[in-house]
Formats: C-alpha cells, sequence, structure tokens
C-alpha cells in the first residue's frame, strides 16, 4: 500500500518512513528540503534496505501538487508532516507560517480529494495551552494560540474538521504530538535543529558535546514538584508507530470522518528530571543553571494517553533512559559524519 508522506525526510518523517517500511507500507516521500538535507535519502536506504521513491516538491505550488496527485493513481493513504515549526520564529514572521502550513496543507486535500484517502495530520499538544486538568484529554477545550505557528495547528484541525463536515470521502485522524525526542536505534536518523535549539534534548546533547557551553533551566520556581516545568516526552520511534496505528484504524471500514487522538507517554517530567535521566543514562555531568522563567512557556502538561491506547490500539514502549541513550548516540554520530 502506497502512503505519501509530505515532509518525509524530517525528524519525525524519516523516524515514520522507517515504522512504514517495517509494517509492510511503502512510503512515497515528498519534501522540499527547506528544513531536511537530501542525505537522509542514502540514511533511510542504509536502515531499511533500499532508496525510498522520493520527490523534491514545494506543497505550496499548487500546480505541481495537483499534477503531482494525477500521476500518482495508487496512494491510498497520506501522512502529512510538512509544515514549518519554529515557534519563536513564527512570532516574527506569521506570514511565511501562515503561508507554508495552511497552502501545503489546503493544496494536498484539493488535489486528493474525491479518491477515498485516509489522511494523518501532524497536530500538537499546543493546541491545548495550559489545561484545566491533568492528564489532558482529547476533549480539553482547545485553548487561544499563543504563537502564529501553534494557531496553524489549531486552525488546520478546524479546515480537517469542515472538509469531513461537508461530506468530503476523506478519513482523516489528527495526532497531537506532545515532546518528541530521541533518535532511531542504528542513529543514523535523528533530529538536526538548525542553529540554537528551542527544545530540551537537543540543547543537552549539544551542551554534553561542547556545541554549547551551559544549559540554561528556564524557571526553578514553578507550581511543579522540583520547580521546573514538566513536559510529556515521547521517543519518536513510537511516534512514527502512532502513523502506522492511525492508518491501520482508518482502513477498517467502520472508521469514518474524523478523530484527535493524544500522542504521548501518559507520564510527565520536569526539566530537572530529564537532565538526571541523561546523566544516568550517559553516565556524563551536564553543566546547567537555573535561570528565570522564559516567555509562552506552560508550566506543565503532560497527556492522557487512555484514547490511544484503547482505539487506536497504540501505546508508547520506550522509555526516557532509551530516549537519552538513543538522542547521545545521535548527537555523537553527527558530531563525527555531519550532514
Ligand atoms: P521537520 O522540520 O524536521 O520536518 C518537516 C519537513 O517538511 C521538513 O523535511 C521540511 O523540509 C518539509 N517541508 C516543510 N514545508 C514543506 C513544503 N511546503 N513542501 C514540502 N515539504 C515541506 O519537523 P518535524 O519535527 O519532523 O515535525 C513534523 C510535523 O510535526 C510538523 O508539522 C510539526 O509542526 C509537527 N510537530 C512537531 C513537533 C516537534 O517537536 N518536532 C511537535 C508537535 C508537532
Amino acid at each position: 500500500m502506497k502512503i505519501l508522506v509530505n515532509g518525509g525526510l524530517g525528524f519525525i518523517g524519516s523516524h515514520t518512513v522507517v515504522e512504514l517500511v517495517n509494517s509492510g507500507y511503502d512510503p512515497i516521500i515528498v519534501d522540499d528540503l527547506s528544513n531536511s538535507d537530501i542525505r537522509i535519502l542514502d540514511q533511510l536506504t542504509k536502515i531499511i534496505g533500499f532508496k525510498p521513491t522520493f520527490h523534491q516538491l514545494d506543497l505550496c505550488d499548487e500546480q505541481a501538487v495537483k499534477n503531482f496527485a494525477d500521476s500518482q493513481k495508487d496512494i491510498v493513504g497520506i501522512i502529512h508532516f510538512a509544515a514549518f515549526k519554529a515557534v519563536g520564529e513564527s512570532v516574527n514572521l506569521p506570514l511565511k507560517y501562515y503561508r507554508n502550513n495552511f497552502f501545503s496543507l489546503v493544496n494536498v486535500l484539493n488535489a486528493f480529494e474525491g479518491r477515498g484517502m485516509n489522511l494523518v495530520f501532524s497536530s500538537s499538544c499546543t493546541v491545548y495551552g495550559q489545561p484545566e486538568q491533568l492528564p489532558v484529554t482529547e476533549a480539553a477545550p482547545v485553548q487561544t494560540a499563543q504563537s502564529p505557528y501553534g494557531n496553524t495547528k489549531q486552525v488546520a484541525e478546524e479546515i480537517l474538521n469542515d472538509v469531513i463536515a461537508s461530506g468530503s470521502d476523506y478519513k482523516m485522524i489528527s495526532l497531537r504530538y506532545f515532546n518528541p525526542v530521541g533518535a532511531h536505534e542504528s542513529a543514523l536518523i535523528g533530529e538536526q535543529p538548525i542553529g540554537v535549539p528551542q527544545n530540551l534534548v537537543p540543547f543537552i546533547t549539544q551542551t554534553a558535546i561542547g556545541k554549547r557551553e551551559k544549559l540554561m533551566v528556564w524557571g526553578g520556581d514553578y507550581n511543579t514538584p522540583d520547580g521546573s516545568c514538566i513536559r510529556d516526552y515521547i521517543h519518536v520511534v513510537d511516534l512514527g508507530r502512532a502513523h502506522v496505528a492511525a492508518l491501520k484504524l482508518m482502513e477498517k471500514e467502520d472508521f469514518t470522518g474524523i478523530d484527535f487522538f493524544n500522542i504521548g507517554t501518559g507520564k510527565g517530567s520536569s526539566v530537572l528530571e530529564v537532565i538526571k535521566a541523561f546523566e544516568e543514562a550517559t553516565g556524563l555531568k551536564l553543566n546547567y543553571e537555573i535561570a528565570p522563567r522564559r516567555d509562552g512557556d506552560v508550566e506543565q502538561v503532560w497527556g492522557d494517553a487512555t484514547k490511544s491506547t484503547e482505539k487506536l490500539n497504540w501505546k508508547a514502549e520506550l522509555d526516557l533512559s532509551t530516549m537519552m541513550s538513543s538522542a547521545w548516540k545521535w548527537e555523537n554520530y553527527i558530531a563525527q559524519n555531519p550532514l
């Protein structure tokens, strides 16, 4: 079964390609390389044993997407990762984010409509903001977005809802990812942040390897057991498998319309706990300092994974220690083999 993987050379997309192949699917990768490197295709080849089909295409180009869809008659499902994702940049360049994240999605939806497609969309736990109840369930209200990036996820979910409400023949699942970290066990693929990492784990590994002098822990006086922020970290390989589970659910005849799932472990870890897990997994000592709170950070969020376990038949299996050791192995790999 051919599955179109939009943004398939990116961090989550590349790991999902591996899991698709492991489950017998035939991934067709589309990426414009705006935030990825063509050499990831060779890395994927080393992992899966053959070169996956790849098309370099900007999904914002409406005509090109139409032509591409017309030329691909056997695709049965779409996983749409393609988007810009840097929260801070989206505040300064909102139109860049609205253009890319909406145009690409709308072009794809238009070009493949009427073909009974199953579509998985990459959403985010940012739609919940700071939830009133933890762990947060899919029924929690969507809160006003804190950034244009977050807004693109909320509005994209509304677009998907509207398309389904119009009677379209799509089946859709929106996966609300918590905090994807880690790397494939081969260390051939992983996360490659451009510039200073915005996320904790790449910052930890870059500090440990000497690319950064010190890790700043933004806020030590939050209302949490150790005062640092709490997140639900999820191994990117588990996350890749969740996309396979979503496709399988939509393949069932009784699945119709659209559904939304939290993709997390169901457990929160504080920044200080993550640092400790890294130190324990690697035997290294991290240079870090507690700094004042950072604007816009949610204090604590972790997801209720009950619905994913019961309906999606998916559960996170890899623990925090594996997340840390795989991220560290990848950091060492790219230090020696820069991509
Ligand atoms: P990424 O930047 O590594 O991957 C996105 C890929 O899409 C890149 O390879 C990029 O080149 C490609 N792309 C972007 N615009 C495109 C376009 N117009 N046409 C074709 N290709 C295009 O990001 P990621 O971390 O793998 O995230 C994947 C998705 O998951 C994104 O939608 C992101 O918003 C969402 N998400 C990510 C996180 C996270 O922490 N990484 C959390 C929640 C949600």
